[in-house]
Protein backbone atom coordinates (compact mmCIF):
# COMPACT_ATOMS: atom_id res chain seq x y z
CA UNK A 1 0.00 0.00 0.00
CA UNK A 2 2.97 2.13 0.83
CA UNK A 3 4.92 2.33 -2.36
CA UNK A 4 1.42 2.07 -4.03
CA UNK A 5 0.42 5.73 -2.31
CA UNK A 6 3.65 7.10 -3.15
CA UNK A 7 3.53 6.09 -6.73
CA UNK A 8 -0.15 7.56 -7.00
CA UNK A 9 1.15 11.14 -5.58
CA UNK A 10 4.74 11.38 -7.34
CA UNK A 11 3.48 10.77 -11.24
CA UNK A 12 3.84 13.63 -12.62
CA UNK A 13 2.52 16.47 -12.09
CA UNK A 14 2.97 15.52 -8.74
CA UNK A 15 0.00 15.61 -6.34
CA UNK A 16 -3.34 15.35 -6.75
CA UNK A 17 -5.49 18.18 -7.74
CA UNK A 18 -4.42 21.12 -10.48
CA UNK A 19 -6.49 24.56 -11.50
CA UNK A 20 -8.15 24.98 -14.40
CA UNK A 21 -9.45 27.88 -16.36
CA UNK A 22 -13.53 27.75 -17.27
CA UNK A 23 -14.15 30.33 -19.49
CA UNK A 24 -12.45 31.03 -22.97
CA UNK A 25 -8.68 31.82 -23.16
CA UNK A 26 -7.98 31.79 -27.15
CA UNK A 27 -7.99 35.15 -28.52
CA UNK A 28 -6.69 38.42 -27.35
CA UNK A 29 -9.74 39.61 -26.33
CA UNK A 30 -10.55 36.37 -24.73
CA UNK A 31 -7.50 37.73 -22.73
CA UNK A 32 -7.81 41.41 -21.95
CA UNK A 33 -11.81 40.43 -20.68
CA UNK A 34 -9.94 37.57 -18.35
CA UNK A 35 -7.73 39.95 -17.09
CA UNK A 36 -7.01 43.49 -17.63
CA UNK A 37 -8.56 46.16 -18.98
CA UNK A 38 -11.78 44.06 -18.88
CA UNK A 39 -11.64 43.03 -15.56
CA UNK A 40 -12.42 46.22 -14.16
CA UNK A 41 -15.26 45.78 -14.87
CA UNK A 42 -16.39 42.87 -12.14
CA UNK A 43 -14.13 44.50 -9.57
CA UNK A 44 -15.91 47.64 -9.93
CA UNK A 45 -18.99 46.21 -9.79
CA UNK A 46 -18.06 44.02 -6.16
CA UNK A 47 -16.42 47.07 -4.64
CA UNK A 48 -19.79 48.85 -4.85
CA UNK A 49 -21.36 46.04 -3.84
CA UNK A 50 -19.27 42.81 -1.91
CA UNK A 51 -21.91 40.36 -2.17
CA UNK A 52 -21.37 40.02 -5.95
CA UNK A 53 -18.46 38.27 -5.45
CA UNK A 54 -20.57 35.80 -5.64
CA UNK A 55 -21.73 36.38 -9.35
CA UNK A 56 -18.57 37.15 -10.99
CA UNK A 57 -15.58 35.36 -9.28
CA UNK A 58 -15.70 31.42 -7.68
CA UNK A 59 -15.95 32.78 -4.26
CA UNK A 60 -19.24 30.79 -4.19
CA UNK A 61 -17.89 27.15 -5.11
CA UNK A 62 -14.68 27.67 -3.29
CA UNK A 63 -13.56 25.97 0.40
CA UNK A 64 -10.56 26.73 1.84
CA UNK A 65 -9.54 23.70 3.30
CA UNK A 66 -7.32 24.93 6.23
CA UNK A 67 -4.81 23.33 8.51
CA UNK A 68 -1.71 23.49 10.97
CA UNK A 69 -1.22 20.03 10.67
CA UNK A 70 -1.88 19.51 14.61
CA UNK A 71 -3.50 16.35 14.68
CA UNK A 72 -3.35 14.54 11.02
CA UNK A 73 -5.52 11.72 11.06
CA UNK A 74 -3.40 8.99 12.90
CA UNK A 75 -0.53 10.63 12.45
CA UNK A 76 -0.35 13.71 15.14
CA UNK A 77 1.20 16.75 14.80
CA UNK A 78 3.16 16.26 12.01
CA UNK A 79 3.31 20.48 10.80
CA UNK A 80 1.72 22.20 8.40
CA UNK A 81 4.04 21.02 5.52
CA UNK A 82 3.89 17.49 6.12
CA UNK A 83 -0.63 17.57 5.89
CA UNK A 84 -0.65 18.98 2.87
CA UNK A 85 -1.24 15.61 0.71
CA UNK A 86 -4.23 15.44 3.35
CA UNK A 87 -5.61 18.96 2.50
CA UNK A 88 -5.39 18.31 -1.15
CA UNK A 89 -6.87 15.27 -0.78
CA UNK A 90 -9.80 16.33 1.11
CA UNK A 91 -9.99 18.37 -1.77
CA UNK A 92 -9.90 15.68 -3.95
CA UNK A 93 -13.20 14.56 -1.77
CA UNK A 94 -14.54 17.71 -2.13
CA UNK A 95 -14.73 17.87 -6.21
CA UNK A 96 -15.13 14.08 -6.31
CA UNK A 97 -18.28 14.13 -4.83
CA UNK A 98 -19.86 17.92 -4.58
CA UNK A 99 -18.33 19.61 -7.85
CA UNK A 100 -16.74 22.04 -5.02
CA UNK A 101 -13.29 23.77 -5.21
CA UNK A 102 -10.83 23.75 -2.77
CA UNK A 103 -7.60 25.78 -2.09
CA UNK A 104 -5.75 23.17 0.60
CA UNK A 105 -3.81 26.02 2.94
CA UNK A 106 -1.61 25.10 5.42
CA UNK A 107 -0.33 27.75 7.95
CA UNK A 108 2.54 27.32 9.75
CA UNK A 109 0.90 28.57 13.41
CA UNK A 110 0.91 26.37 16.76
CA UNK A 111 -0.54 29.61 18.30
CA UNK A 112 -4.34 30.13 18.16
CA UNK A 113 -4.49 33.77 17.79
CA UNK A 114 -2.17 34.04 14.82
CA UNK A 115 -4.03 30.55 13.10
CA UNK A 116 -7.32 32.83 13.89
CA UNK A 117 -6.23 35.83 12.42
CA UNK A 118 -4.85 34.45 9.47
CA UNK A 119 -7.82 32.63 8.48
CA UNK A 120 -9.85 35.66 9.36
CA UNK A 121 -7.74 37.89 6.81
CA UNK A 122 -8.49 34.98 3.88
CA UNK A 123 -12.56 35.64 4.25
CA UNK A 124 -13.08 37.38 0.85
CA UNK A 125 -11.47 34.47 -1.23
CA UNK A 126 -13.63 31.59 0.05
CA UNK A 127 -17.70 30.95 0.20
CA UNK A 128 -16.51 28.76 3.28
CA UNK A 129 -13.87 27.17 5.65
CA UNK A 130 -13.50 23.41 6.49
CA UNK A 131 -10.95 23.44 9.34
CA UNK A 132 -9.14 20.50 9.20
CA UNK A 133 -6.87 18.26 11.36
CA UNK A 134 -6.26 20.83 14.44
CA UNK A 135 -5.43 19.26 17.43
CA UNK A 136 -7.86 19.53 20.75
CA UNK A 137 -8.65 21.80 22.75
CA UNK A 138 -7.64 24.58 20.71
CA UNK A 139 -10.12 23.43 17.98
CA UNK A 140 -12.96 24.22 19.68
CA UNK A 141 -11.83 27.62 20.52
CA UNK A 142 -10.63 28.45 17.02
CA UNK A 143 -13.65 27.35 15.47
CA UNK A 144 -15.64 29.36 17.88
CA UNK A 145 -13.92 32.15 17.33
CA UNK A 146 -14.01 32.29 13.51
CA UNK A 147 -17.53 31.71 13.51
CA UNK A 148 -18.40 34.35 15.36
CA UNK A 149 -15.67 37.11 13.01
CA UNK A 150 -16.88 35.26 9.74
CA UNK A 151 -19.82 35.17 7.72
CA UNK A 152 -19.12 32.88 5.46
CA UNK A 153 -19.25 29.18 7.03
CA UNK A 154 -16.42 27.56 9.57
CA UNK A 155 -16.96 23.97 9.90
CA UNK A 156 -14.38 21.90 11.40
CA UNK A 157 -15.11 18.73 10.08
CA UNK A 158 -12.87 16.84 12.70
CA UNK A 159 -16.08 17.53 14.91
CA UNK A 160 -19.13 18.01 13.06
CA UNK A 161 -18.55 15.39 10.51
CA UNK A 162 -18.55 12.10 12.93
CA UNK A 163 -21.09 14.28 14.97
CA UNK A 164 -23.85 13.86 12.01
CA UNK A 165 -22.81 10.90 10.62
CA UNK A 166 -23.02 9.16 13.75
CA UNK A 167 -25.96 11.31 14.65
CA UNK A 168 -27.70 9.63 11.46
CA UNK A 169 -26.76 6.04 12.42
CA UNK A 170 -27.79 7.25 16.13
CA UNK A 171 -31.74 8.33 15.04
CA UNK A 172 -32.07 4.40 12.33
CA UNK A 173 -29.86 2.40 15.43
CA UNK A 174 -32.74 3.75 18.28
CA UNK A 175 -35.87 3.00 15.74
CA UNK A 176 -34.29 -0.60 15.02
CA UNK A 177 -33.84 -1.61 18.56
CA UNK A 178 -37.16 0.41 19.86
CA UNK A 179 -35.28 2.48 22.07
CA UNK A 180 -36.26 6.15 23.15
CA UNK A 181 -33.76 9.09 22.35
CA UNK A 182 -35.02 10.89 25.85
CA UNK A 183 -34.01 8.22 27.70
CA UNK A 184 -31.01 7.03 26.31
CA UNK A 185 -27.95 6.05 28.52
CA UNK A 186 -24.71 6.95 26.43
CA UNK A 187 -21.29 6.32 27.43
CA UNK A 188 -18.31 8.00 25.56
CA UNK A 189 -15.01 6.34 25.50
CA UNK A 190 -12.83 9.47 24.56
CA UNK A 191 -13.26 13.26 25.72
CA UNK A 192 -11.52 14.69 22.75
CA UNK A 193 -12.51 16.86 19.14
CA UNK A 194 -15.01 14.02 18.08
CA UNK A 195 -16.45 13.06 21.63
CA UNK A 196 -16.63 16.51 22.82
CA UNK A 197 -18.74 17.77 19.45
CA UNK A 198 -20.62 14.27 18.92
CA UNK A 199 -21.83 14.80 22.38
CA UNK A 200 -23.06 17.91 21.73
CA UNK A 201 -24.84 17.16 18.68
CA UNK A 202 -26.80 14.04 20.01
CA UNK A 203 -28.06 16.24 23.06
CA UNK A 204 -29.23 18.63 19.73
CA UNK A 205 -30.97 15.24 18.22
CA UNK A 206 -32.99 14.77 21.90
CA UNK A 207 -30.49 12.68 24.12
CA UNK A 208 -30.13 14.58 27.52
CA UNK A 209 -27.00 15.94 28.40
CA UNK A 210 -27.76 14.11 31.84
CA UNK A 211 -27.68 10.76 30.16
CA UNK A 212 -24.33 10.98 28.80
CA UNK A 213 -20.89 9.72 30.46
CA UNK A 214 -17.48 10.48 29.11
CA UNK A 215 -14.11 9.08 29.65
CA UNK A 216 -10.96 10.11 29.06
CA UNK A 217 -7.92 8.33 29.72
CA UNK A 218 -8.27 8.79 33.27
CA UNK A 219 -11.48 7.60 33.76
CA UNK A 220 -14.89 9.11 33.94
CA UNK A 221 -15.46 13.13 33.69
CA UNK A 222 -16.76 13.31 37.09
CA UNK A 223 -17.74 16.69 39.01
CA UNK A 224 -14.78 16.49 41.21
CA UNK A 225 -12.26 15.99 38.69
CA UNK A 226 -13.98 19.21 37.14
CA UNK A 227 -13.84 20.91 40.57
CA UNK A 228 -9.79 20.08 40.78
CA UNK A 229 -9.36 21.14 37.51
CA UNK A 230 -8.66 18.78 35.58
CA UNK A 231 -10.95 19.25 32.79
CA UNK A 232 -10.36 21.37 30.04
CA UNK A 233 -13.34 24.04 30.13
CA UNK A 234 -14.55 22.41 26.55
CA UNK A 235 -15.15 18.76 28.21
CA UNK A 236 -16.17 20.36 31.67
CA UNK A 237 -19.39 20.87 30.03
CA UNK A 238 -19.82 16.61 29.99
CA UNK A 239 -19.20 16.25 33.82
CA UNK A 240 -21.03 14.49 35.70
CA UNK A 241 -22.33 13.82 39.75
CA UNK A 242 -21.08 10.63 39.62
CA UNK A 243 -18.06 8.65 41.47
CA UNK A 244 -14.82 8.15 40.35
CA UNK A 245 -14.75 5.10 38.13
CA UNK A 246 -13.23 3.74 34.94
CA UNK A 247 -14.52 2.48 31.28
CA UNK A 248 -15.39 -0.48 32.85
CA UNK A 249 -18.13 1.30 35.09
CA UNK A 250 -19.42 4.09 32.93
CA UNK A 251 -20.37 1.23 30.21
CA UNK A 252 -22.52 -1.19 32.54
CA UNK A 253 -25.90 -0.63 31.66
CA UNK A 254 -25.31 2.36 28.70
CA UNK A 255 -27.82 1.96 25.99
CA UNK A 256 -25.24 3.26 23.88
CA UNK A 257 -21.21 3.36 23.93
CA UNK A 258 -19.27 5.48 21.43
CA UNK A 259 -15.92 5.34 21.14
CA UNK A 260 -13.64 7.92 20.04
CA UNK A 261 -10.69 7.25 21.28
CA UNK A 262 -7.93 4.09 20.98
CA UNK A 263 -8.09 0.91 19.89
CA UNK A 264 -8.74 -1.96 21.43
CA UNK A 265 -10.13 -0.81 24.82
CA UNK A 266 -13.38 -2.26 25.29
CA UNK A 267 -13.42 -5.84 26.31
CA UNK A 268 -16.83 -8.60 25.49
CA UNK A 269 -17.33 -8.30 28.83
CA UNK A 270 -17.91 -4.89 28.85
CA UNK A 271 -20.36 -5.25 26.14
CA UNK A 272 -21.80 -8.01 27.86
CA UNK A 273 -22.99 -5.54 30.84
CA UNK A 274 -24.88 -3.43 28.39
CA UNK A 275 -28.43 -2.63 28.62
CA UNK A 276 -30.25 -4.94 26.28
CA UNK A 277 -30.67 -4.63 22.19
CA UNK A 278 -27.19 -2.58 23.06
CA UNK A 279 -25.78 -0.13 20.09
CA UNK A 280 -22.44 0.34 19.60
CA UNK A 281 -20.06 3.31 17.80
CA UNK A 282 -16.50 1.52 18.06
CA UNK A 283 -15.00 4.65 15.80
CA UNK A 284 -11.58 4.79 16.92
CA UNK A 285 -9.67 4.46 13.36
CA UNK A 286 -7.78 2.25 12.35
CA UNK A 287 -8.70 0.09 15.09
CA UNK A 288 -11.84 0.15 16.76
CA UNK A 289 -12.55 0.07 20.42
CA UNK A 290 -13.67 -3.22 20.01
CA UNK A 291 -13.97 -5.18 16.66
CA UNK A 292 -17.08 -6.02 14.44
CA UNK A 293 -17.29 -9.68 14.90
CA UNK A 294 -16.32 -9.82 18.79
CA UNK A 295 -18.91 -7.22 19.68
CA UNK A 296 -21.79 -8.82 17.66
CA UNK A 297 -20.18 -12.64 19.50
CA UNK A 298 -20.84 -10.99 23.02
CA UNK A 299 -24.72 -11.58 23.27
CA UNK A 300 -27.61 -13.03 21.82
CA UNK A 301 -29.87 -10.37 21.67
CA UNK A 302 -29.54 -7.50 18.77
CA UNK A 303 -26.07 -5.36 18.61
CA UNK A 304 -26.20 -2.43 16.44
CA UNK A 305 -22.65 -1.70 15.71
CA UNK A 306 -21.02 1.31 13.38
CA UNK A 307 -17.37 1.60 13.22
CA UNK A 308 -14.55 3.90 11.36
CA UNK A 309 -13.83 0.58 8.76
CA UNK A 310 -15.18 0.24 5.54
CA UNK A 311 -14.67 -3.42 5.65
CA UNK A 312 -17.50 -4.18 7.84
CA UNK A 313 -20.87 -2.17 7.59
CA UNK A 314 -21.97 0.90 8.94
CA UNK A 315 -19.27 2.59 8.37
CA UNK A 316 -19.16 5.96 9.97
CA UNK A 317 -17.37 8.00 6.79
CA UNK A 318 -17.25 11.63 7.01
CA UNK A 319 -17.47 11.83 3.39
CA UNK A 320 -21.07 11.16 3.83
CA UNK A 321 -21.39 14.48 4.96
CA UNK A 322 -19.30 17.45 4.50
CA UNK A 323 -19.26 17.45 0.51
CA UNK A 324 -22.84 17.59 0.46
CA UNK A 325 -23.39 20.00 3.90
CA UNK A 326 -21.00 22.29 1.87
CA UNK A 327 -22.96 21.94 -1.26
CA UNK A 328 -26.14 23.13 0.32
CA UNK A 329 -24.63 25.95 2.43
CA UNK A 330 -23.06 26.94 -0.77
CA UNK A 331 -25.79 26.74 -3.21
CA UNK A 332 -27.77 29.57 -0.90
CA UNK A 333 -24.83 31.63 -0.06
CA UNK A 334 -25.30 30.72 3.72
CA UNK A 335 -23.22 32.72 6.61
CA UNK A 336 -22.76 29.89 8.83
CA UNK A 337 -23.75 26.16 8.89
CA UNK A 338 -25.45 26.40 12.03
CA UNK A 339 -27.28 23.39 14.66
CA UNK A 340 -30.62 23.70 12.49
CA UNK A 341 -28.08 22.83 9.55
CA UNK A 342 -26.34 19.97 11.16
CA UNK A 343 -29.51 18.43 12.44
CA UNK A 344 -31.18 18.37 8.92
CA UNK A 345 -27.57 16.51 7.17
CA UNK A 346 -28.19 13.78 9.97
CA UNK A 347 -31.81 13.89 9.57
CA UNK A 348 -31.81 13.18 5.72
CA UNK A 349 -29.15 10.55 6.40
CA UNK A 350 -31.44 8.66 8.63
CA UNK A 351 -34.16 9.17 5.95
CA UNK A 352 -31.99 7.43 3.18
CA UNK A 353 -30.75 4.45 4.58
CA UNK A 354 -34.99 3.36 5.28
CA UNK A 355 -34.90 4.06 1.22
CA UNK A 356 -34.32 0.88 -1.56
CA UNK A 357 -30.84 0.70 -2.49
CA UNK A 358 -30.04 1.11 -6.32
CA UNK A 359 -28.01 -1.86 -7.56
CA UNK A 360 -25.44 0.31 -8.82
CA UNK A 361 -24.71 0.94 -5.34
CA UNK A 362 -25.33 -2.58 -4.68
CA UNK A 363 -22.99 -3.72 -6.97
CA UNK A 364 -20.30 -1.42 -5.91
CA UNK A 365 -20.24 -2.46 -2.86
CA UNK A 366 -19.66 -6.05 -3.77
CA UNK A 367 -23.14 -7.38 -3.89
CA UNK A 368 -23.85 -7.75 -0.31
CA UNK A 369 -27.65 -7.05 0.21
CA UNK A 370 -27.99 -3.39 1.60
CA UNK A 371 -31.24 -2.72 3.46
CA UNK A 372 -32.51 -0.89 6.43
CA UNK A 373 -31.76 -3.27 9.46
CA UNK A 374 -28.94 -3.46 12.25
CA UNK A 375 -26.09 -3.70 9.55
CA UNK A 376 -26.94 -0.67 7.33
CA UNK A 377 -28.52 1.96 9.32
CA UNK A 378 -26.82 4.70 7.00
CA UNK A 379 -26.62 5.12 3.06
CA UNK A 380 -22.87 3.96 1.33
CA UNK A 381 -20.33 6.97 0.61
CA UNK A 382 -20.63 5.95 -3.04
CA UNK A 383 -24.33 6.14 -3.32
CA UNK A 384 -25.35 8.87 -5.55
CA UNK A 385 -28.57 9.62 -4.05
CA UNK A 386 -26.89 11.28 -0.45
CA UNK A 387 -26.26 14.86 -2.98
CA UNK A 388 -29.87 14.92 -3.92
CA UNK A 389 -30.51 14.26 -0.05
CA UNK A 390 -28.21 16.16 1.93
CA UNK A 391 -27.22 19.47 -0.06
CA UNK A 392 -31.73 19.69 -0.36
CA UNK A 393 -32.04 19.35 3.34
CA UNK A 394 -29.15 21.97 4.04
CA UNK A 395 -30.13 24.86 1.89
CA UNK A 396 -33.90 24.40 3.39
CA UNK A 397 -32.32 24.37 6.64
CA UNK A 398 -30.39 27.14 5.91
CA UNK A 399 -33.39 29.12 4.48
CA UNK A 400 -35.62 28.17 7.34
CA UNK A 401 -32.94 29.29 9.91
CA UNK A 402 -32.33 32.70 8.34
CA UNK A 403 -28.61 31.62 7.37
CA UNK A 404 -29.08 31.79 3.81
CA UNK A 405 -28.56 34.88 1.43
CA UNK A 406 -30.37 33.65 -1.21
CA UNK A 407 -33.88 32.13 -1.99
CA UNK A 408 -34.28 29.24 -3.67
CA UNK A 409 -36.83 27.28 -4.76
CA UNK A 410 -35.67 23.53 -3.08
CA UNK A 411 -37.73 21.57 -5.58
CA UNK A 412 -35.62 23.12 -8.67
CA UNK A 413 -32.50 22.89 -6.89
CA UNK A 414 -32.72 18.99 -6.39
CA UNK A 415 -33.42 18.87 -10.35
CA UNK A 416 -30.89 20.93 -10.92
CA UNK A 417 -28.76 18.85 -8.88
CA UNK A 418 -29.74 15.66 -10.20
CA UNK A 419 -29.56 16.72 -13.83
P1 LIG B 1 -8.35 13.53 20.33
O1 LIG B 1 -8.87 14.92 20.27
O2 LIG B 1 -6.91 13.29 20.46
O3 LIG B 1 -9.10 12.78 21.52
C1 LIG B 1 -8.81 11.49 21.92
C2 LIG B 1 -9.51 11.24 23.22
O4 LIG B 1 -9.45 9.84 23.52
C3 LIG B 1 -8.88 11.97 24.40
O5 LIG B 1 -9.91 12.51 25.19
C4 LIG B 1 -8.16 10.85 25.14
O6 LIG B 1 -8.10 11.05 26.53
C5 LIG B 1 -9.07 9.69 24.87
N1 LIG B 1 -8.43 8.39 25.08
C6 LIG B 1 -7.25 7.95 24.59
N2 LIG B 1 -7.01 6.71 25.03
C7 LIG B 1 -8.06 6.38 25.82
C8 LIG B 1 -8.38 5.25 26.60
N3 LIG B 1 -7.58 4.20 26.65
N4 LIG B 1 -9.56 5.26 27.30
C9 LIG B 1 -10.38 6.31 27.25
N5 LIG B 1 -10.12 7.42 26.54
C10 LIG B 1 -8.96 7.45 25.85
O7 LIG B 1 -8.78 12.71 19.02
P2 LIG B 1 -10.10 12.82 18.12
O8 LIG B 1 -9.81 13.63 16.92
O9 LIG B 1 -11.24 13.18 18.98
O10 LIG B 1 -10.21 11.30 17.63
C11 LIG B 1 -10.36 10.24 18.54
C12 LIG B 1 -10.45 8.91 17.80
O11 LIG B 1 -11.62 8.89 17.02
C13 LIG B 1 -9.30 8.61 16.83
O12 LIG B 1 -9.01 7.24 16.86
C14 LIG B 1 -9.89 8.97 15.50
O13 LIG B 1 -9.30 8.23 14.45
C15 LIG B 1 -11.31 8.56 15.70
N6 LIG B 1 -12.22 9.28 14.78
C16 LIG B 1 -12.98 8.54 13.93
C17 LIG B 1 -13.85 9.15 13.07
C18 LIG B 1 -14.70 8.33 12.15
O14 LIG B 1 -14.78 7.14 12.26
N7 LIG B 1 -15.40 8.92 11.22
C19 LIG B 1 -13.92 10.53 13.05
C20 LIG B 1 -13.14 11.29 13.95
C21 LIG B 1 -12.29 10.64 14.82
P3 LIG B 1 -7.03 12.08 27.19
O15 LIG B 1 -7.56 13.44 26.85
O16 LIG B 1 -7.13 11.79 28.65
O17 LIG B 1 -5.71 11.77 26.57
MG1 LIG C 1 -9.64 15.07 9.49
Amino acid sequence: MDEDALEYHRTAPPGKIEISTTKPTNTQRDLSLAYSPGVAAPCREIAADAGDAYQYTTKGNLVGVVSNGSAVLGLGDIGAQASKPVMEGKGVLFKRFADIDVFDIELDHDEPDAFVESVAAMEPTFGGVNLEDIAAPDCFAIEERLRERLSIPVFHDDQHGTAIISGAALLNAVDISDKDLESLEVTFAGAGAAAVATARFYVSLGVRRENITMCDIDGILTRERAESGDLNEFNREFARDLPAGGLADAIAGADVFVGLSAGGIVSQEMVRSMASDPIIFAMANPEPEIGYEAAKAARDDTVIMATGRSDYPNQVNNVLGFPFIFRGALDVRATEINEEMKVAAAMALADLAKQDVPDSVVKAYGDQPLQFGPDYIIPKPLDARVLFEVAPAVARAAIESGAARRELDVDEYVERLEA
